[in-house]
């Protein structure tokens, strides 16, 4: 009885949509005026700034924390505590942000502009938008007097786009009691809009693992005046032209099945039908060359590796004594390891030329769509924008949501907000989010989290 009136005015203190979204507009607002560019940006500084409101809000000092390895490279994690009756739920997103220059943008990238329906400023898609979020459905939870059955941690981290040295791989080493959960929620995935008519949600379920190697051919060299049928460069240029030439095998997984099956739905005829036919046991060889014809469908498909650098020979007037090129690779998650590298051997076909790995790969198995995920992500999906699919996407790149599934926390991209797929500025100039998107996607994640914790 003493607790009803308290719980009473908990429930009434909640503020309607409009406040909730003039409330994440300020947060945003505030992310997005914080230069967090590497490295002359401070990643600390919007860390602590968010920190700074969740405690205003209530929050104890100590489920508050600003983790700083580095000067400038802080890391925000909070925690909103639970029953503890399921392992927590993380909500990850990245506050560090790519340069953006004045004078490539048409307004300043670190001034938030309202303008024609989006919100224009660097970081407003990538990543702050969920950033922002997660400090608003944080309070919002809070103010409600919400007891989740599991508690919920928000990591706001440094060091997503320029490497991993001091954000979510530097929390998983050495912090991971603060950071551990059953299920993570990231970036990674948005909804897909074209020409304003939403098309589906996505949901990242997996990503494909990152690995270069270094191919050297050597030889005596000599002078120019008097070539040798062995030379360096043509014999490292003969293998490069073998595996231009060469297809990594064709392996669809859970999710890849799930992309394509859906995206059956969506795609004009042609491309439906062979997406159809690609899923068939055994896929149909016809439709797979014309969708491989896609780098995006190519790359969902199979294992790609690519030539990106090229170097040799020391003078115009020597025979080449070295070649050298790097191959980009994107692996398959599940791959075993040197499967590649063995591969690109075989491909080679020249004991001249050498392969070796720049650095280890850090394998990511795929987080399974089982549905205590893929229920509550439909079911929101559904409410909020209805006939509107979910689509499982495997990432062709890479998110830190790697490191948490290579520490064994299932990790997801999913986060309702809605960008035009041919219209993606995230890393580039001009970078805007819609604002009714925004508001959308603030009141899809506080649903999702609530389903994910009661
Ligand atoms: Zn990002």
């Amino acid at each position: 009885m003493i607790l009803a009136p308290l719980v009473a005015a908990a429930l009434f203190a909640v503020p309607p949509a409009p406040a909730q979204d003039e409330r994440l507009r300020a947060i945003y607002k505030e992310l997005v005026e914080i230069n967090t560019v590497d490295p002359t940006g401070d990643n600390t500084r919007a860390a602590e700034a968010m920190a700074a409101r969740l405690r205003a809000a209530g929050f104890p000092a100590a489920d508050v924390q600003v983790l700083t390895p580095a000067p400038g490279k802080g890391n925000l994690v909070a925690r909103l505590r639970g029953s503890g009756a399921r392992r927590p739920l993380l909500l990850l997103a990245h506050l560090d942000v790519v340069e953006a220059r004045r004078e490539d943008w048409t307004t300043d990238p670190f001034t938030m502009i309202e303008k024609d329906g989006y919100f224009y400023g660097r970081g407003t898609s990538d990543d702050k938008a969920m950033a922002a979020i997660w400090i608003a459905t944080l309070i919002r939870l809070r103010e409600e007097g919400y007891r989740p059955d599991r508690d919920i941690i928000v990591a706001l981290t440094a060091d997503e786009e320029t490497g991993p040295a001091n954000g979510v791989s530097w929390l998983v080493n050495t912090h991971r009691d603060l950071i551990d959960a059953e299920i993570a929620l990231n970036e990674g995935a948005g909804g897909r809009m074209k020409d304003g008519r939403y098309l589906a949600n996505g949901i990242q379920a997996s990503e494909k693992v990152f690995e270069s190697f270094r191919l050297e051919a050597t030889n005596p060299g000599g002078h120019s005046s008097l070539p040798r049928k062995d030379n360096a460069i043509y014999r490292l240029a003969a293998g490069l032209g073998r595996l231009a030439a060469f297809d990594f095998p064709v392996q669809l997984s859970e999710v890849t099945r799930a992309y394509f099956d859906r995206m059956a739905a969506l795609a004009p005829g042609t491309e439906a039908a062979d997406m159809k036919a690609v899923l068939r046991d055994p896929p149909e060889a016809a439709a797979l060359a014309r969708l491989s014809q896609s780098p995006l469908h190519n790359a969902l498909m199979r294992t790609t590796c690519v030539a990106t650098r090229l170097d040799g020979g020391h003078a115009e007037n020597a025979l080449p004594q070295m070649a050298r090129a790097t191959v980009n690779c994107r692996t398959l998650p599940g791959t075993p390891a040197g499967e590649v590298q063995a591969t690109l051997v075989r491909v080679l076909a020249d004991d001249a030329i050498t392969v070796t790995p720049v650095a280890p790969a850090k394998p990511s198995p795929p987080s399974p769509l089982t549905p205590d995920i893929m229920k509550p992500v439909e079911q929101v999906t559904a409410e909020m924008w209805p006939g509107v699919p979910v689509l499982p996407v495997m990432g062709t790149g890479a998110t830190d949501s790697l490191y948490l599934r290579h520490a064994g926390i299932r990790a997801y991209g999913v986060s309702g907000l809605f960008g035009e797929i041919d219209d993606n500025r995230a890393h580039g100039r001009d970078e805007r989010m819609g604002v009714k998107q925004l508001y959308e996607g603030r009141e899809f994640l506080y649903r999702l989290v609530k389903r994910l914790s009661s």
